[in-house]
């Protein structure tokens, strides 16, 4: 229709009607333009909203599947630390206490459950990574699969080279199962017989390498994915203006 008009315009050499009809069709181009850009921007402004209360989903999964063992796990290296003292030192020896005999007999457990992001893999395999806005986020999301890669490598290393101390000397540190039903799970009761366990080597050289292990296993793996995943809650958080 307009394109007929246009030669009808050249045909009749009316100039003036011929740059009319230009500027209309730039005028309707543009504003074609913008509307399919509003309209694209509008779909991933929801689409990212969606993402984002999915991810916190996956995230709050995440934090509540590895609470319990997440602490546990953090805080044994305390009294594992301090259990290598008591054993080590021959300064005023005094016994384990049962806090450090459980550290020992419990110091080649890394496993750790780690649920993923299926929100974060469903965006990535679709290439719409870029709908979200805050970049801070997006390099936080990227640092925090690194982090957990790193944190099953770092199992797996340690696992290989973790000495099982309970199976060592029974005769030096004895477990028995007791099921805790205020958490609903089994836990190890392990009683150590201290002075033993200063006369043996063997014992020893387990447990130090254990401790140096498990330091390991937290400096490189469990810590750093532990803050890693505080902080993608925090951005998210953020980003949903969720306050906990
Ligand atoms: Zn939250």
């Amino acid at each position: 229709m307009l394109l007929r008009r246009i030669t009808e315009h050249v045909k009749a050499q009316n100039w003036t009607a011929v740059g009319l009809d230009f500027v209309i069709v730039v005028v309707g181009v543009f504003i074609g333009i913008q509307v399919s850009n509003w309209n694209e921007t509008r779909v991933d402004r929801a689409d990212e909203e969606i993402f984002l209360g999915r991810l916190h989903g996956d995230i709050t999964r995440v934090e509540d599947s590895s609470s319990r063992v997440r602490t546990r796990r953090i805080a044994l290296i305390d009294d594992l630390r301090s259990a290598v003292e008591t054993v080590f030192t021959t300064q005023s020896p005094r016994d384990l206490t049962d806090a450090e005999c459980f550290a020992i007999a419990t110091s080649h457990y890394f496993n750790i459950n780690v649920l993923g992001l299926p929100s974060l893999v469903e965006l990535t395999n679709s290439g719409r990574v870029e709908i979200i806005r805050d970049k801070e986020l997006s390099t936080a999301l990227v640092d925090y699969q690194q982090r957990s890669d790193a944190l099953a490598e770092s199992v797996l290393i340690q696992t290989m080279q973790i000495n099982n101390i309970v199976m060592l000397n029974p005769a030096l540190l004895r477990i028995a199962p007791t099921f805790d039903a205020a958490l609903g799970e089994f836990q190890t009761l392990a009683s150590c017989d201290t002075a033993a366990i200063r006369q043996d080597q063997t014992f020893l050289n387990a447990l130090a390498e254990n401790l140096d292990a498990y330091d390991a296993y937290l400096r490189d793996g469990l810590l750093p994915w532990n803050q890693q995943l505080l902080e993608i809650h925090r951005l998210v958080d953020a980003s949903l203006e969720i306050t906990h």
